[in-house]
């Protein structure tokens, strides 16, 4: 199921798939956790139903019950655990596109984290991408435009994904899953529905128990003992000390730290880096500013 805000996103592509101008390389673009490969799924049943209802798949059709048994020998998939997609994933999708459609008129080739090609796997489908075959459809999702290659970008038709208002959000977790969270919290996830929704599992680190955290800092060695157990979270920790700042009273201090944060969080992302260090020197300037 998509999220109720891209309805109107998908009801066009629907239009167009109707229309028969619907372009055949949808890439679909986003921050994870915004819902792209929901979206990509919906667009893909929707491609190969026999009798969509008003943009929708209809969830009768043989169609619509083999993509629901995830046996459809239409629809194929590229997706990875893995860091990087390599060169085969992308050959053997390609291979299963040939000859015609088996059920439907139409054919879909899904490829999720189209950001993971390697360089080699981006060239390979690049052919496919430049001559498809009839009523062949490519649907990628990736985090961001210049993650891929200008060829490849060049190939297909950009849907970016816009952040729902957090309003949306919070009424849609009080709706949908009896979850109170306040619009801070929801800022604190990004406005990204499915990282607000993994902070309610039972083993989530949460943006809350991080500020309740910052106000025992005061007692010794806690500023050490709190960067060697937050390190493994140093982006989202990093994030969240922006967020804290924003809700913060106007200062030269808070300022600083928000400064700071900005900076420690292009620093995290180089390899090696001691990530523990990092909030350690952070954590130091939140106990002054606290004490
Ligand atoms: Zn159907």
């Amino acid at each position: 199921m998509i999220f109720p805000w891209y309805e109107p996103e998908l009801a066009q592509l629907a239009s167009r798939l109707e229309r028969q101008t619907l372009h055949h390389a949808p890439l679909i673009l986003g921050p994870n956790g915004l819902g792209k490969s929901e979206f990509a799924e919906a667009l893909c049943e929707l491609i190969l139903c026999h009798r969509p209802v008003v943009g929708h798949p209809c969830g009768e059709c043989q169609s619509c019950q083999l993509i629901q048994a995830q046996t459809h020998p239409d629809k194929h998939h590229i997706t990875t655990e893995n860091l990087s997609i390599g060169v085969d994933s992308i050959r053997q999708g390609i291979d299963k596109l040939q000859g015609s459609a088996q059920l439907s008129q139409n054919k879909v080739l899904l490829l999720t984290d189209g950001q993971r090609m390697t360089t080699a796997a981006a060239n390979a489908l690049l052919k496919t991408l430049e001559e498809p075959t009839n009523n062949t459809y490519i649907i990628m999702t990736a985090t961001s435009a210049h993650s891929l290659l200008p060829t490849v970008l060049s190939r297909c038709e950009k849907q970016v994904l816009a952040l729902p208002e957090p309003q949306k959000i919070q009424n849609w977790l009080r709706d949908e899953y009896r979850i109170d969270m306040s619009l801070e919290e929801i800022s604190a996830y990004r406005a990204l529905p499915k990282l607000c929704l993994a902070a309610h599992s039972d083993d989530a680190v949460t943006y809350a128990m991080f500020i309740e955290a910052l106000q025992s800092l005061n007692s010794p060695g806690s500023v050490l003992s709190m960067a060697q157990k937050w390190e493994a979270h140093v982006q989202d920790c990093l994030f969240w000390l922006q967020q804290w700042c924003r809700q913060a009273p106007s200062s030269k201090q808070y300022k600083g730290i928000y400064d700071l944060s900005v900076q420690l969080m292009r620093e995290a992302q180089h390899p090696g880096v001691n990530k523990s260090m990092l909030l350690y020197k952070i954590l130091n300037r939140v106990k002054e500013v606290l004490s």
